[in-house]
């Protein structure tokens, strides 16, 4: 199944337990607008290559379309699709006035050299920039998309629109208009909603946390999680992570990536596959990294009391199912990974306001906000006895309907 189909099923199982209108339900099923582009770059070798860029444009019921921007080999269309529904839920769950989008380039970007990066950023925004900007559609980073990308595309847009807001791409660096407190914001809502349902989840005061995935979700996540007093055991990157029970320091592991390449030899911890550090006995497994990780093959075999999702998709429906049988709670992407996008929203608001908000003050309120939709979530799926997931979208198509009678009055 693809990735689509399989955000549609989750669609279909929420409606099972949460009804919708035919009309909402037909304007969910369907994009409202994708756009396939051809981005030329002029490569270092001097020979020029066409790479394969997009947009999808999901839902705007809410508000603008807002989602990341992901630069991956495997990256296409149909994936980009599922990310820009996931978006829609996302942001209608945390309340937040925006619509759901994503973007993506097909490209492997540790080939490229910073040069020809740039070139590719560049050009995607000018295949794309007539169906952007702020109160139309505000990009971000996402998978292997950097602050530094952010703000070549925020300049490219500024150039050829001369719209001078900032406020057309979020995740920038502090220096161009970005927000206190983005770089680490989805990590940091990942901690947030863990405590807001730690004792619904019965999880103990320090837990024991396995984390696949250290890109700027992952490792923030690590770092976040251990400042707070608990043990990060496992970590990983995409070839291979460590595990120690007495735990790790993410910054000293961050660092050794950095010198080596890779986690491979570093002191006193064993080393571990990213297939085992999904079935380590820990408290919380944060899968950070992407999706389909959890299958029906593995999810008999998880070991976590609760499963953090702060990856987009990790999980699959069949694997929903069992963990759900297990005892194990999944507390959803939709819902676990959404202080980035909150954040992003954050920097819209203080680009177009010319404000610039102190890291306390973001990060408050993402708590506050992260807190409160939790709860949320939980009281719809203890009413509607059914998993985080269903509750999740029985919040975000409550919010939907709502903006879709909106529209029609
Ligand atoms: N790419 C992130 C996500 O999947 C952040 C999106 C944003 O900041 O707009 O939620």
């Amino acid at each position: 199944m693809n990735l689509f189909d399989g955000a549609l099923q989750q669609l279909a199982r929420a409606t099972v337990v949460s009804p919708i209108s035919d009309a909402l339900h037909q304007r969910l099923l369907k994009p409202e607008r994708e756009i396939t582009v051809a981005i030329p770059v002029g490569m270092d070798n001097g020979t020029q290559e066409l790479f394969e860029g997009y947009r999808v444009q999901y839902n705007s019921l809410r508000g603008p379309y807002k989602g990341g921007i992901r630069y991956h080999p495997q990256a296409d269309i149909s994936e980009v699709r599922a990310l820009a529904f996931w978006m829609t839920m996302k942001c209608a769950i945390a309340g937040i006035p925006m619509g759901g989008g994503k973007g993506g380039i097909t490209v492997d970007p540790k080939k490229l050299s910073k040069r020809e990066l740039e070139e590719i950023s560049r050009g995607w925004v000018r295949a794309l920039y007539p169906v952007l900007g702020p109160e139309r559609d505000v990009s971000a980073p996402d998978v292997n998309t950097t602050p530094e990308i952010m703000s070549w595309m925020a300049d490219e847009y500024q150039k050829l629109t001369g719209d001078t807001r900032n406020a057309t791409f979020t995740g920038k660096p502090l220096d161009a208009g970005g927000s206190e407190g983005r770089g680490a914001a989805t990590g940091a809502g990942g901690l947030y909603v863990f405590e807001a349902l730690k004792t619904k989840t019965k999880l103990p005061t320090s837990v024991t946390v396995a984390i696949q995935g250290m890109g700027n979700v992952g490792g923030n996540a690590a770092k976040v999680f251990h400042q707070h007093g608990h043990k990060v055991i496992a970590m990983s990157d995409s070839k291979g992570g460590i595990y120690s029970e007495k735990g790790l320091d993410p910054d000293a592991v961050e660092i050794y990536k950095k010198q080596n390449g890779s986690l491979k030899g570093f002191a006193s911890a064993e080393e571990t596959t990213n297939e085992e550090l999904l079935e380590l006995q820990c408290d919380i497994l944060i899968p950070a990294a992407f999706e389909n990780q959890i299958t029906k093959q593995n999810a008999s075999n998880i070991r976590a009391k609760v499963v953090l999702e702060l990856a987009n998709g990790p999980t699959t429906t069949d694997a929903d199912d069992i963990l759900f049988k297990k005892g194990i709670h999944v507390i959803p992407d939709v819902l676990a990974n959404g202080g980035g996008v909150v954040v992003s929203t954050y920097e819209w608001e203080q680009n177009l306001k010319n404000e610039h908000w102190n890291e306390d003050e973001v990060l408050g309120k993402l708590r506050k906000l992260l807190e409160r939709e939790s709860l949320s979530v939980w009281e719809r799926s203890k009413k509607l006895k059914t998993d985080l997931r269903r509750g999740a979208f029985a919040l975000a198509l409550e919010r939907l309907e709502e903006a879709l009678e909106h529209s029609r009055s």
